[in-house]
């Protein structure tokens, strides 16, 4: 089937055509400009933007595809967790499309969405070892069976790319953050320079509150350090925290594969410890391509798809679900 995917939880107006397991494909309208001088997103600011942009975006989608309203079977939408107002255009544009339509209409997890996006571009093996980490998320989740979720490790404090913005902040190097202190993090690794590994020698959960402060300290003490250093050995704490757990938990249970998904999963650092950690396992590993990673229809359409494929016959009308969770 051909599944219009919409995705407006946070600061992208995403659409996305998905036939059969085809991107036909995949418009990103980014708000970054609107929200940089903030600092960060600004929900009122991402309402009214994804109001102006969203019709624009679903005919670009459409256009890109080459196909009209009348070769689409179904319309997924992010329906939760995000931003409230933010959601509720996404979720008013899907009801209007479908009901007009008269198509099937499928609520979709955000976070579901972030973990089907490996498979928009190869088949996962079960049981598959995923972590999800993005800017308001950061979890293993252990896929058993089809759609069989079983929460393995979660953050106490802060998600992973939230240490990443609130550091780029920090260190002045903008909005995102995650990119900016990539960018920034191309120095030698100092071994004098070492920040902390959240929650090393226990468990399955992360913290990162412990590094950021760590971080906020030093620059306030060393005024002198530039930069790149700093940035450098942030990075390399927070890749670190990240794969301590996952290395931990494939040694606890034994997984086919090892997948990543949010945007932090476009990190380098990050997708060359994954594929490497997969390989010391000796186990397939399921990186998404970057465009992917972040916020995007495809992913939802692609969880849509996987719905449906179990006989789901979707829904006639869908509240928003700021606060939904995956795994209760
Ligand atoms: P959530 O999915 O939890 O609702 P979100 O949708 O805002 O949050 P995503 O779009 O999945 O988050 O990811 C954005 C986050 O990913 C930001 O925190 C950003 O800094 C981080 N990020 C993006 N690219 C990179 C990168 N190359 N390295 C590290 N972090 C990155
Ligand atoms: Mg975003
Ligand atoms: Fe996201």
């Amino acid at each position: 089937g051909v599944i219009l995917g919409i995705e407006t939880s946070c600061d992208e107006t995403a659409v996305a055509v998905l036939a059969g397991t085809e991107v036909r494909s995949s418009i990103i309208h980014s708000q970054v400009e609107i929200h940089a001088s903030f600092g960060g997103v600004v929900p009122e600011l991402a309402a009214r933007a994804h109001d102006q942009a969203i019709l624009e975006t679903v005919g670009r989608a459409l256009v890109d595809a080459g196909l009209g309203l009348e070769d689409l079977d179904a319309i997924a939408v992010t329906n939760g967790p995000g931003l409230p107002g933010a959601l509720m255009v996404g979720v008013a544009s899907a009801q209007g499309l479908a009901l007009g339509r008269g198509l099937p209409l499928y609520p979709v997890d955000h976070m579901e969405g972030h973990l089907f996006a490996a498979a928009l571009e190869a088949a996962v093996a079960l049981p598959a070892l995923v972590l999800l980490v993005s800017g308001g998320h950061t979890e293993m989740i252990a896929v058993e069976s089809p759609g069989r979720y079983r929460l393995v490790g979660r953050t106490k404090d802060d998600a992973a790319g939230e240490a990443f913005d609130k550091i780029a902040r920090l260190l002045d190097l903008g909005y995102p953050g995650g990119p900016a202190i990539e960018r920034a993090a191309a120095g030698e690794v100092d071994p004098d320079l070492v920040f902390p590994r959240g929650m090393r020698s226990e468990g399955l959960d992360f913290s990162f509150s412990g590094l950021k402060t760590s971080v906020m300290s030093f620059v306030r003490t060393h005024p002198e350090v530039g930069v790149t250093p700093i940035a450098t050995a942030f990075q390399l704490a927070a890749i670190d925290s990240l794969m301590i757990k996952v290395e931990r938990a494939l040694s606890m249970a034994p997984y086919a594969s090892l997948v990543i998904g949010g945007g932090v999963a476009a990190n380098e650092l990050l997708r060359d410890r994954v594929r490497e950690a997969a390989k010391v396992y000796g186990i397939a590993s399921a990186i998404p391509s970057k465009r992917y990673c972040t916020d995007n229809g495809a992913m939802i359409a692609a969880a849509a798809a996987f719905h449906r494929s179990l006989g789901d016959p979707g829904v006639v009308a869908v509240d928003a679900d700021p606060q939904r969770m995956l795994i209760a």
